[in-house]
Parts: structure tokens; C-alpha cells; sequence
């Protein structure tokens, strides 16, 4: 297992759990032993939550009779199922590889990017450093433009810039700072967000919140001096504090392995089995892999156990059977103590109704009962989710109950059921 975040944890314990010691040797190697709770930064950069408390060892989340590595994967030898480790090469022999190295933050392929870090004008919650710097900004930011730019698609937490904004609203509102406050979305997409229905969903509460969108906007520079960002099609969108998302790229090492990857470095996978279609022994899990969902730990989480057990049917020498639906969850913070459920998968939007289970949330509706789930979500995370704790792991099918005035049925229902 290359990464030991959300994916990789999840399935090495999935894969403990299918497999004992006996039948099979796990690794899992990550380039350092500090996992942080990456949610959480968007409450970081708010002052809600102090960065130290999204902090765990990775290795005291892999279950008794996983080995935990710490290196840098820098090249993989397909033929030779070797993965090269660090400056020295030291290489470690695998039979199946999964690929959980997730997204990389890749700022300097934005001109002007760094140079606005320095002048103290961009920032970003994406890392703890710059959540935290963030928060600092915030505090003393009393007048002026404050826009939200995602510099490029596909971007990890797809939809924490939204919630940023809106939060921002809430926070300025505090402060009673709101009326000199303007607050914009900068987009690539087409609108707020890619999925029509939830995308509906997710401008009404934007526009409640009066945060201005601008869509369409690809930013292909950042100009310090000048105080704006510069669009592929020469656009400006000016801005008095610019809070950037950066461009997310996958690990050098698997775009430098030829046949793997996108033009992006993530792994191309069968979008069922999460194979490559490289090579039968690679997998790939979460950010890292290619795939038509969004980039989330929800996603990684309903794809670990596909990937645990196609992995094991390979070892077996038996066809991977277990297929992945592109499943996606994500829990939306919008203002005022509430949040909202998205959902879908690859083929459907689920709207109406309600997430199954002892709460049930509403879907694509704000509720105080999903902002609640939400601030539970670090709690779940550490204590079932990574772990892979079966009575906890929300799993992806059937997962919803009878719609109550659903425009279309939920996930697992036919019309007219319940
Ligand atoms: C601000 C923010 C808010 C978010 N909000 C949400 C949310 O509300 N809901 C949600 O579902 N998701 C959210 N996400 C997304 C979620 O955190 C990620 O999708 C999830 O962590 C992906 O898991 P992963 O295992 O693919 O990658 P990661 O958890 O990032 O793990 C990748 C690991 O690979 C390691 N690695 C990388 N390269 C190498 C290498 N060459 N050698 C060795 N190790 C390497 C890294 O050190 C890292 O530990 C958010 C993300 C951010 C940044």
C-alpha cells in the first residue's frame, strides 16, 4: 500500500480483516507518520479548531499485523514489481500493489502563485500552515474584496471552497464586518458545482449567503502587484484577500510510470474494479485514482472494500468480482448551524428522502441534524472509519429509506417503494 491517509488506511485494515497474517504480508508505506484529519482545516482557517487536533500517527491507525513504512515512493518497475523508495532506491518487492498517494497540491504550476504567498495576499486552508495563517488573516481582514479561487478541476474536498464561503459569510456577519465585505466564488466549472441537481441546491444557499459566483474562470495567473488573478482567456477577477486553491496533481512517481496515468498523474483504473488497466496487480484507492466522483474521503471509503477484496480475489488468481459505483457523499456546511447531505453515484443524483440509518438525514435540504453529523464526522473518522469497523462503515448500497415528497427515488428504492 503506497500512502497511508484515508484510502490507504482503510483498506490495509479491510484487507486484515479479509485476510489474516498467514495468507497475507501487508505494508503500508507513507513518507512520514503524521496523519492529519484534512476536513478539518476548513474549521482551522475559521479558528474553531486548533490544527494540532487533526493530528494522529499513521501507524497507530493500521491494525496488529500491518508494517508501517516510513519513505518516499519514487518509482515503480512494473515487470519487476518493485517500488523504489527514497533518494537511495531501496526497493521493496510487492504481488499486488494499491496506489493511495492521493492528490498533491501543486501551487507552482500557477505563475505569481508563490510570490502572492510571500506578499501575504493568497492563502490557502488546503494545508495546515496556510489554514492556520488563514485564520490570522481573517481576524484583521476589516474591508474589501475576499475571493475564493479553485485555480483548476479536479480539485480533493471538491466542495469545502463552497462551504469556505459561506462560513466566511457567518464569520464577517459575527464581526459585524459583513456590509464592507464582498465575497466571491471563482470556478472553472460551468456553475458552483458539477452535479445539476445538488449544484441547484448548493447556488440557492450561495446566494442566500450573498456570495457572488464567477464561473467558467480556468486561472492561469496570480499577479501580486496588481492584486488580481489572470483567467486562460485573459479575464481579471481583482481581489482585496485571495484564499487559492491549487491546482492537485497525483505523485510524480506514477506519472513517471509509463501506461499508469492521466496527463494529471492520477492512476487510470478500471472505474468498476479500480484495476489499472496497466497492469492486473495495481490498484488504486481515494484522490489517487482517475475516477468519474469526486475526490473525497466518503469515496475512498466506499470504494476500500472493492479494492480489499479485488485485491485478495487477485492474489487468489481468481477474477476481481467486487465492482465500485462511483458512490459519493458529502456532508455541506451551509451557515447558521446547518448543513446539508449531497449524494450520488455514478450514474444518479439522489434527491428527496432521506439518508438511511438511525438519523436519517434530509437530502439536498439544510438541517441542524446534518451540521450536527458533520461536527461528528472527526469522532466517526478515527474511531470507525479508519479502523473499518463493520458495525460503523456506512456501506454503499441500500442506503436510504422511502423518499418523503422525493422528485426522484433514492438509492436502492424503485418508485412508489415505502
Ligand atoms: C480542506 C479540505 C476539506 C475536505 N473536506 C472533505 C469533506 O468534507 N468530506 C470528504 O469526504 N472529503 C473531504 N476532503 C477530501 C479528503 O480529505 C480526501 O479526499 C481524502 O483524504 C483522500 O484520501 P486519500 O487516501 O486518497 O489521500 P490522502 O488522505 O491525502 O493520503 C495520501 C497519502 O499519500 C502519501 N504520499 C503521497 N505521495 C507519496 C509518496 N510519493 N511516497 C509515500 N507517501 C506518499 C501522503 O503523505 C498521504 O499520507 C477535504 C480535503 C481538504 C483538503
Amino acid at each position: 500500500m503506497l500512502g497511508g491517509g484515508t484510502g490507504g488506511t482503510i483498506v490495509a485494515n479491510r484487507m486484515r480483516r479479509l485476510a489474516g497474517p498467514e495468507e497475507l504480508e501487508l505494508v503500508v508505506v507513507d513518507r512520514d507518520d503524521v496523519h492529519v484529519y484534512q476536513p478539518g482545516l476548513l474549521y482551522v482557517a475559521f479558528s474553531q479548531m486548533a490544527p494540532g487536533a487533526l493530528v494522529r500517527r499513521r501507524s497507530r491507525q493500521l491494525q496488529p499485523g500491518i508494517r508501517f513504512l516510513t519513505g518516499e515512493a519514487c518509482a515503480i518497475d512494473l515487470s519487476a514489481r518493485l517500488v523504489h523508495l527514497g533518494e537511495r532506491g531501496d526497493a521493496l518487492a510487492y504481488d499486488a500493489l494499491v496506489i493511495a498517494t492521493g492528490a498533491r497540491l501543486a501551487p507552482e504550476t500557477t505563475a505569481g502563485f508563490a510570490a502572492g504567498v510571500a506578499a501575504g495576499w493568497v492563502h490557502t486552508f488546503y494545508d495546515p500552515a496556510g489554514a492556520e495563517s488563514l485564520a490570522a488573516a481573517l481576524e484583521s481582514f476589516e474591508a474589501g474584496r475576499l475571493v475564493v479561487d479553485i485555480v483548476d478541476e479536479p480539485i480533493k474536498g471538491p466542495v469545502s471552497p463552497l462551504e469556505f464561503c459561506i462560513l466566511a459569510d457567518g464569520f464577517f456577519r459575527h464581526r459585524r464586518r459583513r456590509s464592507s465585505v464582498e465575497i466571491t466564488l471563482v470556478t472553472p466549472l460551468g456553475s458552483a458545482f458539477n452535479r445539476p441537481l445538488a449544484g441547484a441546491a448548493l447556488a440557492e444557499v450561495l446566494a442566500k449567503h450573498d456570495v457572488g459566483v464567477v464561473a467558467g474562470f480556468r486561472t492561469q495567473a496570480i499577479d501580486p502587484e496588481g492584486r488580481f488573478l489572470v483567467s486562460d482567456d485573459d479575464r481579471r477577477e481583482p481581489a482585496d484577500l485571495a484564499v487559492v486553491v491549487a491546482r492537485q496533481v497525483g505523485a510524480a512517481f506514477v506519472s513517471g510510470t509509463e501506461g499508469l496515468a492521466d496527463p494529471r498523474g492520477f492512476v487510470v483504473v478500471d472505474i468498476h474494479t479500480l484495476q489499472s488497466q496497466a497492469d492486473p496487480a495495481v490498484f488504486a484507492i481515494g484522490d489517487a485514482a482517475a475516477l468519474p466522483t469526486l475526490k473525497a474521503g466518503t469515496v475512498a471509503h466506499f470504494a476500500a472494500g472493492v479494492v480489499a477484496e479485488n485485491v485478495v480475489h487477485f492474489l487468489r488468481g481468481e477474477p476481481p468480482a467486487a465492482r465500485f459505483d462511483g458512490h459519493a457523499t458529502y456532508l455541506v456546511e451551509t451557515g447558521d448551524r446547518t448543513a446539508l447531505v449531497v449524494d450520488f453515484d455514478y450514474g444518479t443524483e439522489h434527491v428527496g428522502g432521506r439518508y438511511r440509518g438511525p438519523i436519517g438525514l434530509p437530502l439536498l435540504t439544510p438541517s441542524r441534524l446534518a451540521h450536527l453529523a458533520k461536527r461528528m464526522v472527526p469522532q466517526l473518522y478515527w474511531r470507525a472509519l479508519l479502523p473499518a469497523r463493520h458495525a460503523c462503515a456506512l456501506t454503499p448500497v441500500a442506503l436510504f429509506r422511502a423518499p418523503t415528497g422525493a422528485t426522484r427515488p433514492g438509492r436502492g428504492e424503485t418508485p412508489g417503494s415505502g
